[in-house]
């Protein structure tokens, strides 16, 4: 449970922030989603393209001239890591481009604003500039907010039937097993725990690899522990509840303990010291990857959006979330790589993202957040084209196609474009959630190396996106006004 000492170090810290900030107000725009979604890169196109200022038509600030500039400033929180953006822009930009380093543990940065207000009020006193803190954290982690308001014994049943389901129940046999076998009224056996973790991690590793493309389950750090890799706080796994209390030295009270810390050390801190300062949410979702994937995966995709959204709410909820409830008042949903499908398709894309995040935007609206969703690629690697199959013009994507060693003699040679029908997307967004309709393998996609950039769009220019500018006018353009 959050206490006062939270609540107090939450005002203080602000507190500070307006002082240290010298009165510049700051916006805080927090991006997620699970890992792959395409964090780094959304940020990376987005703080490059606000630089460059040229290639974002449908941002509003900018098509009314009031955009003066946007900066990279000095790191505001010494305690935080920055997030690369020089290191990730060069990965895309140099010579071999290739995609950046993705998120693995939460890091930020911060843009000053320059602009012109348009509103009757301050529009006379001039420009001003306002401090944009872009905060990018794994999606995983906020999978772990309602951790803090359940015991062991209630997560371990949860984990363990949601094990059973058969989705998961081949992928989980190795843990389960293992599981099984141990006793947990036993005095603790350091190697043994130390295995049950670590098959536990290695199931809940397996349940997102593509081929499965099943989304997270908690606990968080479990898939990106940040840097915490290793620490005793993150050494533990479920058990079922043996019959009689079982004793303080045995292996589940000692597993018990380890949960406990895990709440304390990790994920109160996380949702008071940053998560509970945001004030903008974007969140990115690879529909893509689960619609390959078949129906299983959209709808645990599905499960865990939601589970993710509760961490949104707030006012008349459980006491952990009023807590580190947050003052988001725009949440945007987007489905990222829309450059996978031809244009056709971004607006079905940006539809089945709606379907999935339904019930949770509606109680998210319901307490006052706007939200919106829209599909859009942050890096524009294809270019679209048209071929001829038995009489008929199909709509291609052309790109060069990363080189994959895993691949063998099929690999691509990571040079040479090639045209590829994605398929399309359904008509009627609903039936993704139809078994007998699963999608399963009817959509084809590559992983793309990003675009070739001629020599002045290296220099200058912002990078190639789709609806990019459209994001940031939901999320900021009501701010610089
Ligand atoms: P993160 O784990 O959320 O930080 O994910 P990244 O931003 O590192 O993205 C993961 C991978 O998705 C990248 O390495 C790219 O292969 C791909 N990706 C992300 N964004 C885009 C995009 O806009 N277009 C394309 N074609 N691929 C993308």
């Amino acid at each position: 449970m959050a206490n006062w000492t939270d609540e107090t170090r939450i005002a203080l810290d602000n507190m500070r922030d307006s002082v240290t900030g010298l009165f510049v107000p700051t916006i805080r725009l927090g991006v997620t989603g699970l890992s792959r979604a395409g964090k780094t890169v959304f940020i990376t196109s987005m703080i490059q393209n606000l630089i460059e200022g040229d290639n974002l038509s449908l941002f509003a600030p900018l098509a009314e001239g009031r955009l003066i500039g946007a900066q990279l400033s000095p790191h505001p929180n010494a305690a935080m890591p920055r997030f690369a953006y020089e290191e990730h822009l060069k990965a895309l930009k140099g010579e071999d481009r290739h995609w950046p380093q993705s998120t693995r543990q939460i890091s930020q940065v911060r843009l000053t604003l320059k602009f012109q207000p348009d509103h009757w009020a301050t529009a006379w006193a001039g420009p001003r500039e306002v401090h944009l803190d872009i905060v990018d954290y794994p999606g995983e982690w906020l999978l772990d907010l309602p951790l803090l308001d359940k015991s062991y014994r209630e997560w371990s049943d949860d984990a363990l039937q949601k094990a059973h389901a058969p989705a998961r129940a081949n992928i989980a046999e190795e843990w389960l097993n293992l599981t099984l076998k141990a006793d947990a009224a036993a005095p603790l056996d350091e190697e043994l725990a130390t295995r049950l973790s670590n098959a536990f991690k290695a199931y809940l590793q397996a349940c997102r690899a593509d081929e499965h493309a099943l989304s997270a389950l908690p606990p968080g750090r479990f898939l990106m522990p940040g840097d915490m890799d290793g620490s005793p706080a993150l050494t533990f796994a479920p058990l079922p509840a043996p019959e009689a209390t079982p004793k303080s030295d045995s292996l589940y009270a000692q597993m018990e303990r380890r949960y406990e810390a895990y709440k304390n050390i990790v994920v109160r801190p996380f949702f008071r010291d940053h998560f509970a300062r945001l004030d903008r949410q974007i969140i990115l979702v690879d529909a893509l990857t689960a619609l390959n994937a078949g129906s299983d995966a959209v709808t645990d995709l599905e499960k865990a959006l939601s589970e993710i959204l509760t961490c949104f709410k707030t006012g008349n909820n459980p006491l952990w979330t009023r807590f580190f409830s947050t003052h988001i008042d725009k949440i945007l949903f987007a489905a990222t790589k829309a450059d996978h499908m031809p244009h056709t398709n971004h607006d079905r894309l940006g539809e089945v993202l709606g379907l999935l995040v339904k019930g949770a935007r509606q109680r998210a609206h319901y307490q006052g957040a706007e939200t919106q969703s829209m599909a859009l690629a942050a890096i524009r690697a294809t270019h679209e084209g048209e071929v001829e199959h038995e009489g008929k013009m199909l709509k291609t994507i052309i790109g060069t196609p990363q080189k994959d060693e895993s691949l063998g003699d099929k690999t691509y040679d990571g040079k040479s474009e090639i045209a590829l029908y994605p398929g399309n997307l359904p008509e009627n967004p609903d039936s993704i959630f139809e078994d007998e309709q699963s999608y399963k393998g009817k959509l084809k996609f590559l992983r793309f190396r990003p675009p070739v950039l001629d020599n002045a769009a290296r220099q200058k220019s912002g990078l190639p996106h789709i609806r990019l500018d459209r994001a940031l006018d939901f999320l900021l353009g009501d701010k610089l006004q």
